[in-house]
């Protein structure tokens, strides 16, 4: 056990008042290397008789300096932090565009069946006939609720299914022998979108919103040109709200010869009720760890498949499964595609994220089209109910109108108060919830975005609201210290964050640095 205070530095503000600085079982912990014993080791294993190093001038003379516990102590120590995390498991985790929904049980003992958790990426082909079907079935479901032609399952996440959707453009723009530079994105749009975007040379132009948060098709079309390669559109858009105007836009679009990305990090609005691959969309990611319920935050890694339209077929990359009178052909070189496809390359080093792909197929089996389609509408339900339980107290930036399955609330509502949105959020964590997504999306002041999702029972969100609408009020009513001094009872409580992004410590040193200098 520790005996010691929290630090000031680290928002230690708190004073412990208990000989050992823990509070019961929320237990001071100290980094490993501070309890562990260099000299000390786990484990017990006698150095092999005939042993000889082979690593010639690289061979290591000091000691590697780690930190030794014994297996308990690895063990508590461990288990303490993980403890220290807020999780989907511990409560309500309401971040708007993130859908920290409930990873169902069912998917994580089908991911740990033998047959998907012990086979190796390099195993031959012959020896996973399994895992294959698994991969093309995970793909025909994606495609038959996008209405898309083909797909990619390689990318590893949402940002990286962006990516792999512009290379695609890329490739079908240089196929037709044009290197166009500008792909448009709104205003609205989460930052990935202009990075990917950047991150492959183009030129990110952005486009306003009108004042009811949705993109006008006609303030598109000013934007057009035959320089642009590409619109980014989200869609439910991240201010939680459909894009009426999303055929139009796509039309527009095509007739300028550009290509339509979309977002599809909030398709768990409209799984099961309308198919992006209808609205004239070209590519597609699909966040697996948000709409199919892998888990993520901390709990996971993620996974973005990249559904493509006809146009953009022929560009997927590698590698990618094909079904003919042949059976199922696993096509892993761009040598190996069937005549006119011409794959962009390789994304990553193997096949994507196997483990996920089993998770999020056990949640497709497990819903069914109509269970789909009843969860896209009970998130979409939830969040309106959210919105009516609050709007009263809080301001809508848009007006009362419904929303999709996030609910978008500004700061006007806490004008004169002293208080801010990030005030706000830190006094949820005391209430012992995750704060919802802040200043997000950037077109609104002081963005609160709420997602409760699917997941949530009534009982739940009416104790939510209840909540909410107690700190609503005590802010209107100018209680300052219950928001600016919090969080209060957390381990840690409010950070300098600024100084922590403009003067990061990287790096553990024993003794630390002094972090009140200057
Ligand atoms: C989450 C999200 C992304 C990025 O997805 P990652 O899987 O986190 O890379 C992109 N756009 C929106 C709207 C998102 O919510």
């Amino acid at each position: 056990m520790n005996r010691q205070t929290r630090p000031a530095e680290f928002g230690g503000s708190i004073p412990a008042d208990t000989f050992t600085g823990n509070r019961a079982l929320d237990i001071e912990e100290a980094l490993v290397f501070e309890i562990g014993r260099p000299e000390v080791t786990g484990v017990d294993i006698e150095t092999p008789a005939d042993f000889s190093p082979r690593l010639g001038l690289l061979e290591r003379k000091p000691g590697i300096g780690l930190p030794g516990l014994s297996e308990p102590e690895a063990l508590r120590h461990y288990v303490r932090l993980s403890r220290k995390n807020y999780g989907i498991d511990t409560g309500m985790f309401p971040l708007g565009s993130c859908t920290m929904k409930h990873n169902p049980r069912l998917n994580e003992k089908m991911a740990r069946l033998p047959g998907f958790a012990d086979i190796h990426p390099l195993q031959p082909l012959s020896t996973v006939p399994g895992a294959l079907a698994l991969l093309a079935e995970l793909g025909h479901w994606l495609r038959e609720l996008t209405g898309a032609a083909a797909v990619a399952l390689s990318p590893k996440a949402g940002a990286h299914g962006e990516l792999c959707g512009l290379m695609a453009i890329k490739a079908a723009l240089a196929a037709r022998g044009e290197a166009r530079s500008i792909v448009l994105v709104p205003e609205s749009a989460h930052g990935t979108n202009p990075a990917s975007a950047a991150l492959l040379g183009y030129r990110v132009e952005a486009v306003p919103a009108r004042s009811d948060g949705t993109v006008d098709a006609a303030e598109v079309e000013k934007h057009l040109s035959a320089e642009v390669a590409a619109i980014m559109l989200t869609n439910p858009n991240t201010c939680g709200l459909f894009e009426r105007d999303v055929v139009a836009i796509a039309e527009a679009v095509h007739r300028a010869g550009a290509f339509f990305y979309a977002d599809g990090a909030n398709f768990n609005a409209i799984a099961g009720k309308s198919r992006p691959g209808d609205l004239g969309i070209d590519a597609m990611h699909l966040n697996l760890h948000k709409t199919f319920s892998t888990p993520h935050g901390g709990g996971g890694p993620g996974s973005g498949p990249v559904v493509f339209s006809a146009a953009l077929a022929p560009f997927a990359p590698v590698p990618y499964l094909v079904c003919d009178a042949g059976g199922l052909r696993y096509v892993e070189h761009a040598g190996e595609a069937e005549p006119g496809a011409e794959p962009f390359g390789r994304l990553t080093a193997f096949h994507g994220q196997m483990g996920m792909f089993v998770r999020a197929m056990s949640y497709m089996l497990a819903h069914g089209g109509d269970g789909m389609r009843q969860a896209s509408e009970d998130a979409v339900l939830n969040a309106n109910y959210v919105r009516a339980g609050l709007q009263d107290l809080m301001s809508l930036p848009f007006g009362e109108r419904a929303c999709m399955h996030e609910v978008l609330f500004d700061d006007r509502w806490l004008e004169g108060c002293g208080i801010t949105t990030l005030d706000f959020a830190k006094a949820m964590i005391d209430e012992g919830y995750h704060p919802m997504t802040v200043y997000f999306p950037l077109v609104v002041h002081g963005a609160m975005l709420i997602e409760p999702t699917e997941s949530e029972s009534k009982a739940s969100l009416d104790l939510f609201i209840a909540t909410l609408r107690d700190l609503a009020m005590a802010a209107k009513r100018g209680e300052k210290a219950r928001f600016v001094n919090a969080p209060r009872h957390a381990p840690r409580g409010r950070l300098d964050e600024t100084r922590a992004a403009r003067r990061p410590v990287l790096r553990w040193t024993n003794p630390p640095p002094q972090l009140n200098e200057q």
